[in-house]
Formats: C-alpha cells, structure tokens, sequence
C-alpha cells in the first residue's frame, strides 16, 4: 500500500508542528453569493477591460518577469504617496510579505506578537517558519457591557494598550504585526495607541493596512518618524484579489535587506502587467472603495435594527456581528444561497460570531433579507 507507507513516512519526517497545523480552509463557493473573503464585488472598469486583453494577448510570457517589477513600482509609488526616501517591496499578496519578515527576523528564541483576535495567518506563518507566537487579547466585553476591571466601559475588540505595552516589554518580541484596520473585528484602533506601540518595541512594528481604501487613517505618512516601523499593503481588497499583489513600504535600510530574501520572479508577467493597467485608473477603484463605504454604512444600519444581532463598528469591508447559535445562522444563510464566513469556535472570543464582508448593493439586501428569514425559520 504505497499510500499507507507515504502516509508514514511523511508522519515521521515533518515537523510536529505541521502535522498539528489546520490548513486554511476556503470553502468552495461556487452558485453561492459570495461575501466571505472581502473581495471587492466590482469587476474591472469597462473602459480597461479591451486595453488589459490586448495587452495580455502580446505580453511575453515565454520570458521571465522583470524581477524588480520597476515600471509596476513606479506606479505604486506615485498612487500611493509614498514619502520622499522611502522605498517599496512587492510581495506575491501580503501573505507572502508576512512569511518573508518572519523568517527574516526568526532568530533562535525570537518571539513574534500580535493581538488576538486578529489575522490568523500571523500566528500561521509563525509556525510555518518555527517561531515563537504571543497574542496579546483584545478587550472582551462579550455583551459590550461595562464589566468593570481596568477596561471597564472600554469597547469589545479595542486595543488593551496596558497589557499590550507589558507583553511587549516582558517578552521582547523581534516582530510585532498590527492589522489597521483589525480583521476580523473591522475596528481601527486609535492612533495614538499605535504609535506608543511603535515607541515601546525594541522590534519591527509592521503595521498591516490591508483595509486602508477603506479606513480614515494610515500610518504610510509616519513611516518616517520610526527607524522600527514598515507599513503593508494589498491591492486584494481594492479588486485585485485574483493578480495576488502586497507590498512593504519603509525605508532603504529595511528593504534592502529583506529584498535579499524575496524570490527572484514573485510576481509575474501578468499581475505585473495588469496590476499596472489598473494602477493608471487608481481613482476608478477608490471610487469603487468609497461606494463600499457608503454600503458599509447602510449595512450597519440594517443590520444594528435587527434585535437578534449585534454588530461592531468597522473602518474595513465587511462588519463582525454576534448572533445566538451563529453556526445554524451561518447553515441557514448557505442553504439560502448566501455565503458569509463563520468565525464560531476559531477563537474564545469570536463565540457566536459572523463575518459579512460588502457586496453590492443588490448583494447586501439578498443577505440582510436571508439573515432575516433564517433568524425567523433557521
Ligand atoms: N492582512 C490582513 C489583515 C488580511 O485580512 C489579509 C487578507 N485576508 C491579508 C493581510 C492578506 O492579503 P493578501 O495575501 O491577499 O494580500
């Protein structure tokens, strides 16, 4: 049985914490209405969709990408307003960007923190690379009450800027990634909060701005002020999810070293050519990014005026929400055709939580009509 003994083999010879790892599942979501991922529900401005085929049609995919990506960099550089010195690196997504700084700075007995609940491929990678994982809680306040203790009155999912503060100072971490806006609560913590963060890490702060086309506040503008901070980005959430494209931004001392360890063609031919394309109608895409705003908005609303429900604030795409037995919400959503993403049982504190992420608007009104109907007849 060549199976069996395959089986066997790789039981041995893999790292114990990668037999004892969960693979990230991604459900298969095909009929379904797809507000599980944060996509952006918008396909390509018409007007770019013949120059974009032409273009693929002559791109020399025969040929190896232009490994420094320079002319897609540039494009970066000028929509993003980068500040003067500062450079950027392109990452195959920002999944890959998280890989190359953890194993970068893993050093034996190098400890990398983040807060809980946060994205989960933090403490993945984490393990993938063999380094030490500290999440720091998040306030918990599971009915939003004020339970009293040093946070009392402090809102569910903020940052509990103390026992952060003493985690960084006692465990000393090499790495500390803060998602800005936060996934999978939505919330943007404050700034001020942040910074004093930055100040107190003997490490690299990474402050992961996944969400940022859709947040009031980016620290892209203070990259200066921190010889500790790089800022990460992705273009996923602003309609590019299926090219895969992350960068870093920082500073030349950063990024050039960790460049060292970006594989030599990690972005290719065509992310590179039609990331470019899409790049030159940056302003199309924010507009696409401010409408989802504006559905965000509306979403809450509805959402807020349903008893059963209680939903969170959020400066990113979708809205965390905590509804009674979440899991047979979630079945009763699917079985109307309506995919959204179960957050009950990933962590202590999502306990009866779902996650919806902005479609359009057509989109939204078919889920809060099939959350209605399965909150009534399950
Ligand atoms: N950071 C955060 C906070 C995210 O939520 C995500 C995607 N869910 C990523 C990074 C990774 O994005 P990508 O790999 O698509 O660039």
């Amino acid at each position: 049985m060549p199976s069996a003994a395959a089986s066997s083999l790789a039981n041995t010879l893999l790292r114990r914490e990668i037999l004892d790892l969960h693979a990230y599942h991604v459900p298969d979501s095909a009929g379904y209405i797809k507000l599980d991922a944060m996509e952006n529900p918008y396909a390509m401005p018409s007007a770019l969709r013949d120059e974009i085929a032409d273009g693929v049609v002559t791109a020399a995919i025969n040929r190896y990408p232009d490994p420094a990506a320079a002319s897609l960099k540039e494009k970066i550089r000028s929509v993003t307003g980068l500040p003067p010195g500062m450079d950027i690196l392109l990452g195959n997504g920002s999944d890959e960007l998280i890989q190359l700084l953890a194993m970068a700075l893993n050093k034996p007995g190098s400890t990398l923190l983040s807060v809980e609940p946060s994205f989960v491929m933090y403490r993945m990678i984490a393990t993938f690379v063999g380094m030490r994982y500290v999440g720091v809680p998040l306030v918990n306040n599971p009915r939003g009450a004020n339970l009293g203790g040093a946070n009392s009155g402090a809102a569910d999912f903020s940052l509990d800027l103390p026992l952060t503060l003493a985690a960084i100072k006692r465990e000393q971490p090499a790495l500390v990634f803060l998602a800005y806006p936060n996934n999978p609560t939505g919330n943007l913590f404050p700034a001020e909060a942040v910074a004093q963060i930055i100040e107190a890490s003997p490490g690299l702060v990474v402050v992961d701005e996944a969400y940022y086309a859709f947040a009031s506040d980016s620290f892209l503008p203070r990259l200066a002020r921190y010889p500790n901070l790089l800022v990460m980005r992705t273009f996923s959430k602003l309609g590019m999810a299926g090219l895969r494209l992350g960068f870093l931004a920082g500073s030349k001392a950063w990024l050039g070293q960790l460049e060292k360890l970006r594989l030599p063609y990690n972005v290719g031919v065509l992310p590179q050519l039609v990331a470019g394309k899409l790049l030159e109608h940056h302003d199309a895409l924010l507009r696409q990014a401010e409408q989802i705003k504006q559905d965000r908005a509306k979403l809450h609303r509805q959402l807020a005026e349903i008893a059963a429900v209680q939903v969170y604030p959020s400066e990113a795409n979708f809205l965390l929400f905590r509804v009674a037995n979440a899991t047979s919400v979630f079945d009763g959503l699917k079985q109307r055709g309506v995919l959204i993403k179960n957050l009950n049982g990933g962590h202590p504190m999502l306990h009866d939580c779902l996650r919806v992420t902005v479609g359009k608007p057509e989109e939204n009104e078919r889920f809060i009509a099939a959350l209605k109907d399965s909150l009534l007849h399950g």
